[in-house]
């Protein structure tokens, strides 16, 4: 027989770990899972890429956004800012909104507060040296939180943000599977979680995202979808 006691124990592990792993949880502070949908009906959906800045998949992902007027966010991590600076300055002289990935994609959930700060602070600053632009979203690497770390984001102007679709493009499941599952999935007000880079290899492969990338847009808007960045406030 499990007692009162042991039973709120395992109550509260429970939310704790729901808190750690669940990208939109709102036990360790609110993230922005979905988009606030407007009043008028309009079919909003959000495109958001982590992890680059990626010499090979930024550059074609731009070019398909700029040749549909699209705007997306982008979740830049800083040692691949640091790398690529110039690619990150295009992002937001382009018009996208510029997210904090933090700086070295370290899993968030095992690091003290003070290297959490260090982590969140590094990937600003290289943000802010290579684009001049100050990011006002973040999101954990994973989507894994420890109680702190959004309130360290938060402490440096940046709202969390999580997704409601993911559609493991990372996994290179083939540029059909990544544009079928994004497609079927969108929903109105969708987060999209997308990779225009690897958190781990500066040099990642993501040339099928990129290859996706045009067709999404394509049968979104088909869709009568209007793609929007992710609001900071
Ligand atoms: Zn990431």
């Amino acid at each position: 027989m499990i007692g009162a006691v042991s039973a709120v124990g395992i109550a509260a592990a429970g939310a704790f770990a729901h808190g750690t792993y669940h990208r939109n949880s709102p036990v360790f502070g609110r993230a922005l899972g979905r988009l606030p949908l407007p009043r008028d009906g309009v079919r909003i959906a959000a495109l958001t890429f982590d992890d680059g800045p990626n010499p090979e998949a930024t550059p074609r992902i731009l070019d398909a956004l700029a040749a549909s007027g699209t705007v997306a966010t982008f979740f830049l991590l800083g040692r691949h800012v640091e790398r690529w600076p110039a690619l990150a300055a295009r992002v937001a002289a382009e018009g996208h909104v510029i997210g904090n990935h933090g700086w070295h994609h370290r899993k968030l959930h095992t690091q003290s507060p003070a290297s959490v700060r260090t982590d969140l602070e590094l990937g600003t600053a290289a943000i802010v040296g290579a684009t001049g632009a100050q990011p006002r979203v973040f999101r954990a690497p994973h989507g894994f939180r420890a109680p702190w770390v959004s309130r360290i984001a938060r402490s440096l102007g940046q709202r969390t943000i999580g997704w409601s679709l993911g559609v493991w493009d990372s996994a290179r499941p083939g540029v059909g599977a990544i544009v079928t599952r994004t497609v079927n999935g969108t929903r109105p007000g969708s987060i999209v979680l997308l990779h225009d880079g690897d958190g781990y290899d500066a040099a990642g492969d993501r040339t099928q995202t990129a290859a996706a990338v045009p067709l999404i847009i394509a049968e979104l808007v088909a869709r009568s979808y209007s793609l929007v960045g992710v609001p900071a406030a």
